[in-house]
């Protein structure tokens, strides 16, 4: 059998020397941690933690060494040896999740036993100490990914919607894994027999050497390896953030950073909307472009280094906003409850009803046409498929610059739902081609889209042609129907705020005090919105990031009274 190790497309891909993955503290470092923990001797053989165990503790070698093993039915491997100055840890130390190596005492000494607790006070406090720790558990992190050093096993297609949905969990978790691709590995079939799995069942994750789940939920997977299982669900937090995408990490980072107890809900993975796009290039400080996936990991991590906690794969499913504090009814758990709220749900962009459209996503079919776009497709054909405003700002802009934009609607015309001025360049612009009651019915490519066909609606005639590049601009849908009734909505569902609440949304709501809501305050007192859910926003990483920070200002009020 071979396996095929994971991805790491989801932390920091910078290329790290032996010493920043694994630095030796000096003297007066060491001096510096000591004073947080307990000086423990240690004898050979000893496991001071086992894979699959909460880290408790981290520890520094002062004497003798401890040993990083892998441990498998065959044989120990030793992955690295720690010698004195060195530390134990990876990313697993910030979120609690369960270690993936086990923790062995080689030659006998001493080491520094800290608590994990203490341990995320120091980095909030001593910044040295902060910056080594912090990089080198992200580059362990990141060896563990690409060494496939993790405990889980994933076998699937990649042809296959439900492999490509949990690699992509997995991913978007930084969990390590293995993949075992059934299209190219002859002995596939040992191993599925080996736990009485048939074809039909793929993907089967094989979690922690034991469980085997077939085509499991992302909520299933997140059971099994633990992710969730340090968050204490019962305690009352300052704030909650429904939604970890760019608004509500930023909401996190800034809100723990500035001392609040913040729990973050998150009913798929971390990165939302964003940790889809493959490069960003809008985004300030990133000149080369940045992934979403690389701009939420570090994102995470940030706001899990200052102690926010964060629940995957659990959504929000009620707000119960009869009475402070607020509660968030999620799935399959208790209610949590919280003296202020961040909802920072997001939206969904509208999707052609086609086959195949995730695998081009990004590889010729796009959600937004901004100068880089704009240039993938110059001199070339292009199908914008919409009939509201954004998709004729996109002709118009695709149209500097391509060969020719075709404009597919199904409606029988733009006149219903397109500002006029936009209809009239449309019109007026003989590189822009309008198909109206036409929609798209294939799409077809190797690795990336090549061909487009579409139906003539009213005649039922389709024909296929060479374009390799479409815009699908058909609107987005706010993440707010769990809200049930309990905030004021705008005419398309996205959460009003601020001054956008008029004195009869407020009367309907029963605003009780004498003050207007606050900036990106909803119509219940201490409840904001912030991001694309949020009415009237802009729809950008950059804005979701603002309001995501500028929100705990708000916050801050609101606990005060
Ligand atoms: C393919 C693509 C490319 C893009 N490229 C760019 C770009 O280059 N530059 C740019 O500036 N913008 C870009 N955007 C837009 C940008 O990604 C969004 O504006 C931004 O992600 C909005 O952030 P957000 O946090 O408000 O919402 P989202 O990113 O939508 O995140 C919302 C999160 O909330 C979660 N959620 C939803 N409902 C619940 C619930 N009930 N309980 C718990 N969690 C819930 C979702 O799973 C999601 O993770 C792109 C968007 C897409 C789709």
């Amino acid at each position: 059998m071979s396996e095929t190790t994971g991805q790491n497309e989801g932390l920091p891909t910078l290329s790290a020397s032996a010493e920043q993955v694994f630095p030796t503290l000096t003297p007066e470092q060491i001096a510096r941690v000591a004073p947080h923990g307990r000086v423990r001797s240690v004898r050979s053989g000893e496991i001071l933690v086992s894979a699959g165990d909460q880290p408790k503790s981290f520890f520094v070698v002062t004497s003798g060494s401890i040993e990083l093993v892998r441990r498998s039915e065959d044989a120990d491997l030793v992955i690295r040896v720690l010698r004195p100055g060195q530390f134990t840890g990876e990313t697993n130390m910030l979120s609690g999740r369960q270690a993936l190596v086990t923790l062995r005492i080689g030659e006998p000494g001493e080491v520094i036993e800290v608590k994990r607790d203490v341990l995320l006070d120091l980095v909030k406090t001593d910044s040295e100490l902060s910056d080594i720790f912090m990089r080198a558990f992200i580059f362990r992190r990141l060896e563990l990914i690409t060494r496939g050093f993790g405990d889980v096993v994933l076998i699937g297609s990649n042809f296959c919607k439900a492999t490509l949905r949990v690699k992509e969990f997995l991913t978007r978790n930084g969990h390590p894994y293995a993949f075992v691709d059934l299209d190219t590995d002859s002995g596939v079939q040992e191993l599925l027999d080996r736990f009485h799995v048939s074809q039909a069942d793929v993907p089967v994750l094989i979690c922690r050497q034991k469980i085997v789940l077939r085509n499991p939920s992302n909520e299933e997977i997140a059971d099994c390896l633990g992710f969730n299982e340090t968050i204490d669900q019962g305690r009352p937090r300052d704030l909650l953030i429904i939604g970890a995408g760019p608004a509500g990490l930023a909401a996190a980072v800034y809100g723990a950073s500035e001392g609040l107890n913040v729990l973050v809900l998150e009913s798929e993975a971390p990165g939302g909307q964003a940790g889809s796009s493959s490069k960003i290039e809008n985004y300030l400080g990133f000149p080369t472009g940045i992934s979403g996936q690389d701009l939420a990991s570090r994102a995470l991590i940030q706001a899990e280094k200052f102690g926010a906690e964060l629940m995957i794969a659990k959504g929000a499913r009620r707000l119960a906003c009869e009475k402070k504090p607020y509660a968030i009814e999620i799935d399959g758990g208790p209610r949590i409850s919280a003296r202020t709220v961040v909802i920072a749900t997001g939206a969904r962009y509208r999707k052609l009803r086609v086959e195949n459209l995730e695998r081009f996503e990004g590889a010729g079919i796009y959600y937004g046409a901004t100068p880089i776009e704009a240039q993938l497709c110059r001199d070339e054909e292009v199908v914008v498929v919409g009939g509201g405003n954004s998709a004729g700002q996109a002709a118009v802009f695709l149209a500097q610059t391509a060969k020719r934009v075709h404009v597919l609607v199904r409606a029988p015309g733009l006149a219903q739902s397109m500002s006029r001025y936009l209809v009239r360049r449309i019109e007026d612009n003989p590189a822009i081609e309008l198909l109206t009651k036409t929609e798209i019915v294939a799409l077809e490519g190797d690795t990336r889209l090549e061909r487009v066909s579409w139906r003539d609606n009213e005649t039922g005639a389709v024909t296929t042609h060479d374009i390799r590049h479409v815009f699908s601009m058909t609107g987005a849908d706010p993440s707010t129907a769990w809200l049930q009734g309990c905030l004021a909505l705008d005419g398309k569902g996205f959460i009003k705020t601020g001054t956008d609440l008029t004195a009869e949304d407020l009367a309907a709501a029963r605003w009780p005090l004498p003050r207007p809501p606050r900036l990106l305050e909803t119509s219940l007192p201490g409840v904001f919105a912030a991001g694309d859910v949020r009415g009237g926003n802009v729809k950008r990483v950059a804005s979701a990031v603002g309001e995501g920070s500028i929100a705990i200002t708000f916050v801050h009020e609101a606990l005060q009274g």
